[in-house]
C-alpha cells in the first residue's frame, strides 16, 4: 500500500468516529497523490500522518444562564491544528450540529485555506453546540462570556486568534472580545477578528467572504469568456456569507435568483439587484427568525415551503452557501441533467465527496470552497495586520488587497493543477497549493 493510502488508512481506523472529519482527510489527501509520488521524503518524517493529526485539541464546558434563572450546560471545542505557517487562525461556530468531528473537519480545511492565501496564518477552529437561534441578547451575552471564561487562557494575538462563522457575528465577538479583555487586563484586540469598527474591526471584513466567492467566480468566468451579467445565480442560506455575496453581484449587475433557510426557499425571478433587497437580508438576520419566507412576503416573491433551490429552480450557477453536506448525490444528478455548467461551492465542505466526484466528471468547473471562501479569513488576516500596526485601512484598500489575495489563489490552483498534469481541476489544484506551502513549513521546521 501507498504511503498515502496507509495514512488515510490510519485515519479512517483511528477517527472512525468522526465521519466529517474523515470525509474531508479522504478528499484533501486523495488529490495528492501525485505531489507524494515526487517527494519521497514526506515518509520518512510521516509528514502526512503528522499533518492529518491537530497540534492539539479541546473542549470545555460551557455554563449559562437563560432569562427566567435556568441554568444550562452546552460543551465548546477549539482546536489548534496547524501552527507551521503562523497563529491559529479561525471562526468559532454556535451551531447545535458542532461536536468534535465537525470542528476537526473545518479545522483541516482551515490550514489548507489559510496556507492559500500567503499569509502567515495557522489552521484552527472552534465552537460549540449551543443554538443562537430564539435566545435574547442577554442570553447571548452571557453564553460567550462563560465561552470565553474558558478559552481565554490559550488564545492571544500571537498565540490563536478566532472569528466568527456560523452563528458568530459581530455582536458574538464583540461580547466575547469584552469578557477577554477583563480577564487579561489588556486591550490587546488582535486577539479576535470579526470586531466591530469602533475598537479595531476592519473595513470590508463583514463583506469579505461573499465579495472574495464572487471575486473567485469572475476569475472562473472570464477563463470562459463569459459575462456573471449573462448568469442566474442560486444560492442556499441568507447569512453574512449570502449578503456579502448578492452585495457584490448586485454592484456587477448580475442576478441572484435564490435563497433559501430552514424553511424553504424564495425564487426572486428579478434578481436579488437593488440595494433594497440586499439591506433588508440584514433586517432578516437580525430578526433571529431564521425565516427566508420573510424576503418573499416583502417583496412578493414565490415561496417554496420545505424545499431547496438545487433540483426544481432555474439557474445557471449554483453556489451552496449554507453547511456542510448539503449536496448529495440526488441533487448532484439533478444539476447535471439541468445542463448545470458552474458548480462553485461557498461553505465549507458543501457537497458529499460522492457527489463531489459526480459533479467533477459531469459539470464543466467545480471550484472548491476552500478556495472560494478564503476572503473572509484573508479580511480576518488584514485585520490582525491593521491592528498590529495600529491603524486602519480604507474600504478602497482592504477590497483591493482581498481582490488581489483571490486572484492570486485562483491563479495558484490553476498552475497546481497543470504543473501536476492535472489540467483545469481546481479542486486538486486548490489542495496541492494550500499542501505545498504548508508541506514546506513543516520540513524547514523539523519533526515535532
Ligand atoms: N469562519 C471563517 C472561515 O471559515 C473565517 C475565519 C476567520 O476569519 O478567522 O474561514
Amino acid at each position: 500500500m501507498s504511503y498515502l493510502d496507509s495514512v488515510i488508512e490510519r485515519v479512517k481506523e483511528r477517527h472512525g468516529s468522526e465521519p466529517e472529519f474523515v470525509q474531508t482527510v479522504e478528499e484533501v489527501l486523495g488529490s495528492l497523490k501525485p505531489v507524494i509520488d515526487q517527494h519521497p521524503e514526506y515518509e520518512k518524517v510521516d509528514l502526512l500522518g503528522r499533518m492529518v493529526e491537530p497540534d492539539r485539541m479541546f473542549s470545555f464546558r460551557v455554563v449559562w444562564q437563560d432569562d427566567e434563572g435556568q441554568y444550562h450546560t452546552n460543551i465548546g471545542y477549539r482546536v489548534q491544528f496547524n501552527g507551521a505557517l503562523g497563529p491559529y487562525k479561525g471562526g468559532i461556530r454556535f451551531h447545535p450540529t458542532v461536536n468534535q468531528s465537525v470542528v476537526k473537519f473545518l479545522g483541516f480545511e482551515q490550514c489548507f485555506k489559510n496556507s492559500m492565501t500567503g499569509l502567515p496564518i495557522g489552521g484552527g477552529k472552534g465552537g460549540s453546540d449551543f443554538d443562537p437561534r430564539g435566545k435574547s441578547d442577554d442570553e447571548i451575552m452571557r453564553f460567550c462570556q462563560s465561552f470565553i471564561s474558558a478559552l481565554y487562557r490559550y488564545i492571544g494575538p500571537d498565540t490563536d486568534v478566532p472569528a466568527g462563522d456560523m452563528g458568530v457575528g459581530a455582536r458574538e465577538v464583540g461580547f466575547m472580545y469584552g469578557q477577554y479583555r477583563r480577564l487579561r487586563g489588556k486591550f490587546e484586540n488582535g486577539v479576535f477578528t470579526g470586531k466591530g469598527f469602533s475598537y479595531g474591526g476592519s473595513r470590508v471584513r463583514p463583506e469579505a467572504t461573499g465579495y472574495g466567492a464572487v471575486y473567485y467566480l469572475l476569475n472562473v468566468l472570464d477563463h470562459f469568456g463569459e459575462d456573471i451579467k449573462d448568469k442566474k445565480i442560486a444560492i442556499s442560506g441568507f447569512g453574512n456569507v449570502a449578503w456579502g455575496l448578492c452585495k457584490k453581484v448586485q454592484q456587477l449587475g448580475g442576478k441572484v435568483v435564490t435563497l433559501a433557510g430552514p424553511d424553504g426557499y424564495i425564487y426572486d425571478p428579478d434578481g436579488i439587484s437593488t440595494e433594497e433587497k440586499v439591506e433588508y437580508m440584514l433586517e432578516m438576520r437580525a430578526s433571529g427568525r431564521d425565516k427566508v419566507q420573510d424576503y418573499a412576503d416583502k417583496f412578493g416573491v414565490e415561496f417554496f415551503p420545505g424545499e431547496k433551490p438545487w433540483i426544481n429552480a432555474e439557474y445557471d450557477i449554483a453556489m451552496p452557501a449554507a453547511y456542510q453536506n448539503e449536496i448529495t448525490i440526488e441533487e448532484a444528478k439533478a444539476m447535471v441533467e439541468k445542463g448545470l455548467e458552474y458548480y462553485i461551492e461557498v461553505a465549507n465542505m458543501p457537497t458529499t465527496n460522492e457527489a463531489l466526484n459526480y459533479l467533477m466528471e459531469n459539470v464543466k468547473v467545480v471550484a472548491p470552497s476552500k478556495a472560494v471562501n478564503a476572503g473572509g479569513v484573508a479580511g480576518s488576516a488584514l485585520e490582525m495586520s491593521q491592528n498590529s500596526l495600529r491603524l486602519s485601512w480604507q474600504a478602497e484598500e482592504v477590497d483591493k488587497q482581498l481582490k488581489q489575495i483571490i486572484d492570486n489563489i485562483y491563479q495558484m490552483s490553476v498552475d497546481a493543477a497543470e504543473e501536476y498534469g492535472l489540467g483545469y481541476n481546481l479542486v486538486a489544484g486548490a489542495n496541492i497549493a494550500g499542501f505545498v506551502r504548508l508541506a514546506d513549513a513543516m520540513m524547514a521546521q523539523g519533526v515535532i
